[in-house]
């Protein structure tokens, strides 16, 4: 980038948040996927009109801008897919206010995700969204994913709870939308295009977010099935009995076993699959007479084991277990692609029977885990990038898994969104007329196509070696 453009950057922050340096910009380069490109700058402002100004000067020079909270993406959206600017709103760390009266907190865009939980858990209320990533994750990036966890199944995720946002738009503008109030019939719901729009269409830098009352109860069991045909039943069975759990989160055979080794946790290596279920709420007996009702339809439905917990340490052991997942797949091949797809309910058992076979046909270890309640699947393609050979069976399994979800009238993504993983195949599960729309909203907020370009739509390529185009992290590009 030319020194006078680096040094325009550098007055409009404080100049030692911009790095321009190779050393500098390597670590802005990479995401929670296996992809990597190092941008030309990356720069950190510490205010929204500091954004404005960045994002105008770029706009002006014609320069990509890629927003970036923590990183700790799994679909590539913090990439840079052609160099342009990383603009770091990890230094917007400040929660500036919890407004008990209205039930919402006022948050910077870079605000660590838990710590925003554990702010407003100590005025009594909580903030629902619960990513695994939640110790690195941002609000803004959970906003601009519409991140989703556990808890999502009872609460809702990231797109409930935004009552207000600001918006720099690609022109430099500060847009304002909603506010501390959970009603709003007055015009088009704008701020609602924003969340989940993968810092494509403008740079959240604050967000409004609604709370909830901390529940003062929580009851938590595992149970654990011979097959996996019979847990799966378990959840629509469960789903369908007038019961709504706070948590009802599935480990299949390949995930425990992983997850035993890793632990060492007493973990049943002979199951076919674990439940994890959660109720919480008000009252303790309430939420434990839910959790007795799950545990009875799992055991009617052949569940070797059902254990409710009967402590806090009790009930922190079941979710240990669940949180090293993603941990411990790292333990059996070097790399993964982490799906995310949803399903009717109802179609879970299909969907996890067609996982097992893609994985038998392509010889690949797919453990499956996830937000079973929300039909919100996890397929984790474990594989090593190295493998020429098994990177093709990668994209033939990842094919055959979207193609199934699709078929099953599910979809891509529940919670981590497309970025470049996932867009060639956009159309398939959108519509074209549905991607058409999107580009023309893309056009109108983002003229140039430089914020975040070569993210969520199709790249025209068409979906054959739809991996063999990403940059990766040994330098090399698989296939
Ligand atoms: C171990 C692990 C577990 C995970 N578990 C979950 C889970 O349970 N649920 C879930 O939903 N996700 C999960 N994720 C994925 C990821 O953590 C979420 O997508 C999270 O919301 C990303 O937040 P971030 O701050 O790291 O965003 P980043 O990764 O920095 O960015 C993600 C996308 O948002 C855009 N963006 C970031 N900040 C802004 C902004 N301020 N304005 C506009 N655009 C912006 C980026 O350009 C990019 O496209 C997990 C990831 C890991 C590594």
């Amino acid at each position: 980038m030319e020194a006078t453009l680096v040094r325009e950057l550098r007055d409009t922050v404080d100049p030692g948040y911009v790095h321009d340096q190779p050393s500098e910009i390597i670590s802005y380069s990479y995401d929670g996927t296996f992809q990597q490109r190092r941008p030309d700058l990356a720069i950190s402002p510490a205010s929204t009109e500091e954004v404005a100004r960045i994002v105008q000067i770029a706009s002006r020079e014609r320069i990509p801008i890629i927003a970036r909270g923590a990183s700790s993406g799994l679909a590539g959206g913090t990439i840079p897919e052609s160099g342009g600017i990383i603009l770091n709103l990890a230094r917007m760390d400040r929660i500036l206010e919890i407004d008990a009266a209205n039930v919402c907190v006022v948050a910077q865009a870079g605000v660590v995700t838990l710590k925003l939980q554990q702010a407003v858990e100590k005025a009594g209320l909580c903030y629902p969204p619960d990513p695994a990533s939640s110790r690195q994750s941002t609000i803004g990036g959970n906003v601009a994913t519409n991140a989703g966890g556990p808890r999502c199944l009872k609460y809702g995720v990231t797109r409930d709870y935004v009552i207000g946002l600001t918006v720099v738009l690609a022109s430099g503008e500060i847009l304002r939308l909603g506010g501390k109030i959970t009603k709003n019939a007055t015009g088009y719901q704008l701020m609602q295009l924003f969340v989940g729009s993968e810092g494509t269409l403008g740079i959240v830098t604050e967000a409004i977010l609604k709370l909830a009352p901390l529940p003062r109860a929580r009851v938590t069991a595992v149970a654990t099935f011979p097959r996996l045909s019979a847990a799966s039943q378990a959840v629509s069975r469960i789903m369908g009995s007038g019961i709504l759990p706070a948590t009802l989160e599935l480990m299949d055979g390949t995930t425990i076993n992983v997850v035993e080794d890793f632990l060492h946790a007493g973990l049943p290596r002979e199951a076919e699959a674990l439940l994890l279920l959660e109720q919480d709420g008000g009252d303790e007996a309430v939420a434990r007479a839910d959790v007795e009702r799950m545990a009875e339809v799992c055991r009617s439905l052949g569940a070797a084991e059902v254990t409710i917990a009967a402590s806090a340490a009790e009930r922190d052991q079941l979710w240990a277990a669940r949180r090293a997942v993603s941990a411990a797949l790292g333990r059996l091949r070097p790399n993964k692609l982490g799906e995310d797809i949803v399903v009717p309910k109802t179609a879970i058992p299909e969907m996890i029977e067609a996982v097992r076979e893609i994985a038998n046909r392509y010889t690949l270890p797919i453990p499956v885990f996830g937000h079973a309640g929300d039909g919100n699947l996890h397929p984790n393609i474990l594989f090593d990038l190295r493998d020429l050979d098994e990177v093709r069976r990668v994209e033939s399994a990842a094919r055959d898994i979207f193609r199934t979800a699709i078929r099953l009238g599910g979809t891509l993504s529940g919670e981590h969104g497309i970025g470049t993983l996932k867009r060639e195949f956009l159309e398939e599960a959108q519509g074209s007329l549905a991607v058409q729309v999107s580009r023309s909203i893309k056009r109108a907020l983002d003229p140039e196509g430089l914020l975040n370009p070569g993210k969520v739509f199709p790249t025209g390529r068409g979906t054959d070696g739809f991996l063999a185009d990403l940059p990766t992290l040994a330098g090399a590009t698989p296939g």
